[in-house]
């Protein structure tokens, strides 16, 4: 069960590759977690990649590539795993197809949850974060109990730069330049499922279900 997850930044993709993690029990994999193991167990792909950021240089593609494949060949991944976050852009896809196809692999499942823009920005207009503590509620799906006041801490709530309209529109900007394409490249490549990620997280986890037991 080789799964990428794509969709835009908020259409709950990363809420979807948690539950498909623990259903069908293969890790789940961000780019991040790999960085930081790496360079704590100071392995020397880890040692390459910590060089580039030491400089505030973006990790090259390539090395993001082996980093992800290096992670996809250990024991936990024997029944699969979930990479979310990766590939980001077409040549990351291409490199990391390439390095799959040397061993005789593919992605078998590239997953698109699908939610429109305005939906996304509406969503996140919503969100409230906790001040103090940093827990996370919605005006509408999931509001405090006491207006403006954390459930959990008591601490003030608060609407987060992150989710301010001009910066979620800005992440769609580049969503639909530089990743939107992989939807096409894996469509191409007969791995392409698509499902209408505006409905409730656990229909859109059956419509998950039903893909990946087909
Ligand atoms: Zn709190």
């Amino acid at each position: 069960m080789k799964i990428i997850m794509l969709g835009a930044p908020g259409a709950g993709k990363g809420t979807q590759a948690k539950k498909i993690a623990a259903k069908y029990h293969v890790p789940h994999i961000s780019t991040g977690d790999i960085f930081r193991a790496n360079i704590k167990e100071g392995t020397e792909l880890g040692k390459k990649a910590q060089e580039y950021m030491d400089q505030g240089l973006l990790v090259p593609d390539e090395l993001v590539c082996d980093l992800v494949v290096d992670r996809i060949h250990k024991d936990d991944c024997e029944n699969g795993f979930i990479l979310d976050g990766f590939p980001r852009t077409i040549p990351q896809a291409d490199a990391l197809d390439g390095a799959l196809a040397q061993n005789g692999e593919k992605i078998e499942y590239a997953i698109d949850v699908e939610v429109p823009d305005e939906n996304i920005i509406k969503r996140m207009a919503g969100r409230r974060s906790c001040k103090d503590c940093g827990a996370i509620f919605h005006l509408v799906y999931n509001p405090p109990k006491k207006e403006n006041c954390c459930d959990v801490c008591g601490g003030p709530l608060v609407l987060r730069d992150d989710d301010k309209e001009e910066t979620v529109k800005k992440r769609l900007d580049v969503y639909h330049e530089q990743t939107a394409p992989l939807i096409d490249h894996y469509k191409k490549a007969g791995s392409l499922y698509e499902v209408d990620g505006t409905q409730d997280i656990n229909v859109v986890f059956e419509e998950i279900e039903s893909i990946l037991e087909a």
